[in-house]
């Protein structure tokens, strides 16, 4: 007894002098910060915000939380934390809107930085015949939509919401409508402004570092934080016309969503949502949307089939009005939905782009907007699509109201496989979306429990039957999972982790690189 006595004091005594030489090394983490002479500040008191996200499900509190005045404060706040090495165990998120799912901007007893403060960055809009912006990382999309409005243009590829930032997006890809045409954000960017996990600032584009330019992208966070970024703008139109159709059967409905993104589409958007148990379709159907034929329209039941709705839109200017009615219906004729269930309405540009706002304002004022949101995105290839919604539309969610489940069809032409997106290896591969809310309903069926039994049954289904789906926003908790969803891009995913981020700083809440690599 005597004996394990001693042992027991040696290591109280040797583990507390390893505690003392490590403080000695590393003095105190909060007022190491203290000494960096930034523009702007360190917040050490009011950091709870910085650990909370969208997906409202994770929460890791950092130790500080760093509002930037210039770029410069983040580079030499990352320099700080490279200098000082792995034995910190610190790390930084940067932090755009916090609209990710699980935790993935947090930093647990790290450093966040509020990339919005960076927003004071004037956008400059550059006309000409390749017209761009130059914004900051930490700017909302919203916002440049807005500034390259006053010159009549905008952005090409958009997400559905856009209040999010430009680093966020970036560093995942940014998909919508648009994406079978120009590909997602990604793919409409001219040049980057990079503080990498060294602190050092690079600026670089397809010609320039290009290397680091294509990791970034797609790259969720882990080889630099995008300080400035150049975005490809086109003229922009004034007008919508934004339609949407039914259809009954999931093989029409894919065929006519494949048709439209094939080849010169008349339409500037597609995507689609599939419409689960609802009866009285038509009370549920958007006031602003007018049937073409209100009486046939209103005489169509649903039976709580499993619908699938087409959603496109189509820009045009009020002097062009005359020729866009004819080529869309045109186009529509061609179509195969149930005739009587087409639905037309016309908004302007800007209401069009904005509307998952409006349905935040709504959701917002009901206390249903900061709710859990166990969200599943999917890309699955275009020749699995069929065997997976056999079995998820007809199997798994036969009953279920916690939000919408998108679905739409882009080309991998117009993705660029340098980037680290990874994405299915087919020509046209197809995004679902499974945007649940945890609320419960009436039925019991979407509490937050069994919304996520439904999401793993959906990926277990996709991984017994071998549909080679990959995950959009992709969540893991293993490095193993995480190696099998790069598949052979794993590696060079590490390359360019050891040579941007040598010390695995940066994004820690991605959960890749635990430890250093
Ligand atoms: P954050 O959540 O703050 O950050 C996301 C990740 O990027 C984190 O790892 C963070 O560390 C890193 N990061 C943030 N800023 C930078 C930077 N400047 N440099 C480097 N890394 C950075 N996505 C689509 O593609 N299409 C959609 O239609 C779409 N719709 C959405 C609708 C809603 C309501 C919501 C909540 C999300 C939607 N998303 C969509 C997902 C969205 O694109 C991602 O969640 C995105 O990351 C959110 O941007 P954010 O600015 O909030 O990023």
């Amino acid at each position: 007894q005597n004996n394990m006595l001693v042992l027991r004091s040696f290591m109280i005594l040797f583990f507390s002098c390893i505690t003392i030489k490590i403080n000695l090394c590393f003095p105190s983490i909060p007022s190491s910060l203290k000494t960096l002479s930034i523009d702007g500040h360190f917040d050490f008191e009011q950091v709870e915000h910085a650990a909370k996200d969208f997906g409202n499900r994770y929460s890791y509190i950092p130790l500080a939380v760093l509002y930037p005045k210039s770029v410069s404060d983040i580079a030499t706040t990352v320099n700080h934390v490279w200098q000082i090495g792995g034995g910190s165990e610190l790390k930084i998120a940067a932090r755009g809107h916090g609209h990710s799912l699980q935790g993935q901007a947090q930093a647990h007893r790290g450093v966040v930085i509020n990339m919005e403060s960076l927003q004071g960055h004037k956008m400059q809009v550059h006309t000409g015949n390749f017209p761009y912006v130059d914004v900051s990382g930490g700017e909302l999309w919203i916002n440049i939509l807005r500034e390259s409005l006053k010159h009549g243009l905008a952005p090409k590829s958009w997400t559905d919401y856009l209040h999010l930032t430009v680093g966020g997006t970036l560093s995942n890809a940014g998909i919508s409508g648009q994406a079978f045409r120009h590909g997602p954000q990604i793919s409409n960017v001219y040049q980057l402004e990079v503080v990498t996990g060294k602190g050092e600032v690079v600026n670089c584009s397809e010609k320039q570092n290009s290397d680091l330019f294509h990791s970034v992208l797609g790259g969720l966070g882990q080889f630099g934080i995008i300080t400035r970024a150049r975005i490809s703008l086109e003229p922009a139109p004034e007008m919508v016309k934004w339609i949407r159709m039914v259809y009954t059967d999931f093989a029409t409905f894919t065929r006519d969503q494949e048709k439209l993104i094939s080849g010169k589409s008349t339409f500037d958007y597609v995507e689609g949502f599939v419409i689960i148990n609802r009866t009285g379709l038509l009370n549920n159907w958007r006031s602003s949307f007018n049937p073409q034929d209100p009486l046939q329209a209103s005489q169509f039941k649903s039976d709580g089939r499993t619908l699938f709705c087409l959603e496109l839109a189509k820009y045009f200017n009020h002097e062009d009005m005359v020729l866009v009615n004819q080529e869309i219906k045109t186009s529509l004729s061609q179509l195969n939905h149930i005739p009587s269930t087409l639905f037309i309405s016309e908004v302007p540009y800007m209401e069009f782009l904005d509307r998952v706002h409006i349905s935040e304002i709504k959701l917002r004022s009901r206390g249903l907007w900061e709710v859990p949101h166990p969200w599943l995105n999917l890309f699955i290839p275009k020749s699995k699509i069929h065997s997976f919604a056999q079995e998820v539309f007809g199997n798994i969610l036969t009953d279920t109201s916690s939000g919408p489940i998108l679905i739409y069809p882009v080309n991998k032409s117009k993705w660029d496989n340098r980037t680290s997106v990874v994405i299915p290896e087919e020509d046209v591969f197809y995004l679902v979306a499974f945007l649940s809310s945890a609320v419960p309903s009436s039925t019991g069926n979407d509490g937050l429990e069994q919304i996520l039994i439904r999401n793993k049954r959906i990926l277990d289904f996709c991984e017994i039957a071998g549909l080679g789906v990959k995950q959009y926003l992709p969540h893991f908790s293993t490095q193993g999972e995480w190696k099998s969803h790069f598949g052979p891009h794993w590696e060079a995913f590490t390359r360019r982790k050891s040579t941007y981020d040598p010390s695995a700083i940066l994004a820690p809440g991605q959960r890749i690189f635990q430890k250093l690599i």
